[in-house]
């Protein structure tokens, strides 16, 4: 730097600059003047133009700023614009500078965002050319698309692979990371994520299938192979593999080589700690990864490099599809809960509504068939609560409950109406057959014995049937039914009322 200095021949020369190089060059020990770009609001009036200032920090160097004149409409982009080309050529031509550009921020800038602010920051500026400090000249009609491509290139290759130095192959596996991210957002399907990382390992070797072995929350293992369309079914693992996920300690190693000598395969086995469900405590292996191999064995050095690529695509697959399958588990359970009354097992109000009415319109549609509906009402089952208590009280309606179960067929539907009231509809059958359930259920009932202290004392229930009317809501249905119901507790309970269906003729 005293050099410089001693060159210089304009003594009153004064050096335009942001603090970060000044602090550099000081620190070598240059004498020259500065003035701070960042210390007069970015902007520069000289004589016959002025110049503006524009912030662009980046990885190499973080005090980088790109100049604007305004007289000239030229943009000074120090590096950001740069390009690297076979011939020297003044002004950039057509869109092969685009590549040119791509080497320098691929790897050296960090991350899209910093090069997304730099050149949407220099967008501001009507520019008539870009002058970057090597490379070639951009003039205006290619400025728009070079700055476009800028701002969706892909940046922060060298963290993908600390010690991988082929660059070209790098932005291959990007590329391929690139589709992976995108089939993982896309598609919900496994067995096309499988299917995308297996064609990126069969391009690095010679593999023809990808399976995965798995052990989830409950313990249960499972398998997921292009033979069962990656559906994952569970199934008897193979020792080698229980072994490794057995005993996590056992081995150490980053994968194996196996050989099946009965049917003369070669595999490689990748372990894998995913953290899904509630698996996440420590780690553990919980997933064992099966390459199926074309020939014996790929090179080793070339293998690690691909494992270490692929190690956390695989992971985070798995990991998804577990994580699906446990939401496709719990919404069933909600599902199975909604559908089911907890006390006694039968179907809940809500189930019945959506299930009578796609029943209903199937009647409407077919006359051959008959919908008949059976109310059922405890008798006096205050006095069961009042004398032996509710939980007694549970009791009896669970084992009433059960003894309608027994009593119904296939395809009724028994339904908890309300406590200790039960309507069970009954498809294809005529009026008198539905008719003899309900005295059927009504005899079972009252020879049902009953445990200490309700011992001796039969309990009984009373019913109401009807049949349903052509177009007839769910709601009249369900009137009718009540209103026979009511019949049978005013005729003295423990009996069978048939709706009249006569004078409701009018229902529609
Ligand atoms: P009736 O012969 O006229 O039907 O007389 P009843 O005493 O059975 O009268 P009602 O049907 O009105 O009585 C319903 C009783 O059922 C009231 C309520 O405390 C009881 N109950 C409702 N749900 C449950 C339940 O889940 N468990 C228990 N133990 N009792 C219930
Ligand atoms: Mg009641
Ligand atoms: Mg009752």
């Amino acid at each position: 730097m005293p050099l410089v200095d001693a060159l210089n021949t304009h003594k009153d020369a004064v050096l335009v600059t942001h603090w970060r190089a000044k602090m550099l060059l000081r620190h070598y020990d240059l004498a020259m003047p500065f003035w701070l770009v960042d210390e007069h609001g970015w902007k520069l009036e000289l004589e016959d133009r002025t110049l503006e200032f524009v912030f662009t920090p980046y990885a190499h160097f973080p005090g980088a700023f790109v100049t604007y004149d305004h007289a000239s409409k030229v943009m000074f982009s120090s590096d950001l614009f740069g390009g690297l080309t076979k011939e020297f050529c003044l002004f950039a031509k057509d869109t092969s500078y685009l590549e040119a550009m791509k080497p320098f921020h691929q790897h050296y800038m960090p991350s899209n965002e910093i090069l997304q602010f730099a050149v949407t920051e220099m967008e501001r500026y009507p520019m008539k050319m870009i002058a970057p400090q090597h490379g070639s000249i951009i003039p205006q009609p290619l400025i728009q698309t070079c700055i476009d491509y800028l701002k969706g290139l892909d940046c922060g290759l060298y963290m993908l692979l600390g010690r991988e130095s082929d660059i070209q192959k790098l932005s291959r596996f990007n590329e391929t990371l690139k589709k992976i991210t995108r089939t993982m957002m896309v598609c919900r399907d496994f067995k096309e994520i499988a299917q995308g990382l297996l064609d990126i390992i069969s391009g690095e070797i010679e593999a023809t299938s990808l399976s995965f072995h798995v052990r989830d929350a409950q313990n249960q293992v499972l398998y997921f192979h292009s033979r069962n369309r990656y559906r994952g079914v569970s199934y008897e693992m193979p020792e080698v593999i229980s072994t490794w996920l057995d005993n996590p300690q056992s081995n150490d190693q980053p994968y194996v080589f196996a050989h099946d000598k009965t049917h003369d395969k070669h595999y490689i086995f990748v372990p894998l700690n995913a953290q899904h469900g509630l698996h996440d405590e420590e780690s553990s292996i919980n997933t064992v990864v099966q390459i199926e191999l074309a020939q014996k064995q790929p090179s080793e050095p070339h293998l690690k490099r691909l494992l270490e690529q692929m190690m956390l695509p695989l992971q985070v697959a798995i990991e998804r599809e577990m994580i699906f399958r446990d939401m496709d588990k719990k919404r069933e359970e909600i599902y199975a809960r909604a559908i089911r009354d907890p006390l006694t097992g039968l179907f809940t109000r809500v189930y019945m509504q959506d299930m009578m009415q796609t029943l209903l319109e199937q009647d409407d549609r077919n006359k051959n068939k008959n919908i008949s509906a059976v109310m059922m009402d405890i008798d006096h089952f205050k006095r069961v609560n009042d004398t032996y208590g509710h939980p007694q009280g549970d009791i009896v309606l669970k084992k009433i409950a059960a003894c309608l179960l027994e009593n119904c067929r296939s395809g009724d539907i028994p339904v908890r109406f309300g406590g200790e009231e039960f309507i069970t509809f009954c498809t294809g059958t005529a009026e008198h057959n539905s008719n003899r359930f309900a005295e059927r259920l009504r005899a079972s009932i009252e020879s049902l014995s009953w445990p200490y202290p309700m011992t001796e004392e039969a309990i009984t229930a009373s019913f109401g049937v009807a049949l349903r009317i052509d177009y007839e809501s769910l709601d009249d249905l369900i009137q009718r039914t009540d209103d026979a119901l009511y019949q049978a507790k005013r005729g003295g309970r423990n009996r069978v009322i048939t709706a009249d269906d006569q004078q409701e003729h009018q229902h529609r």
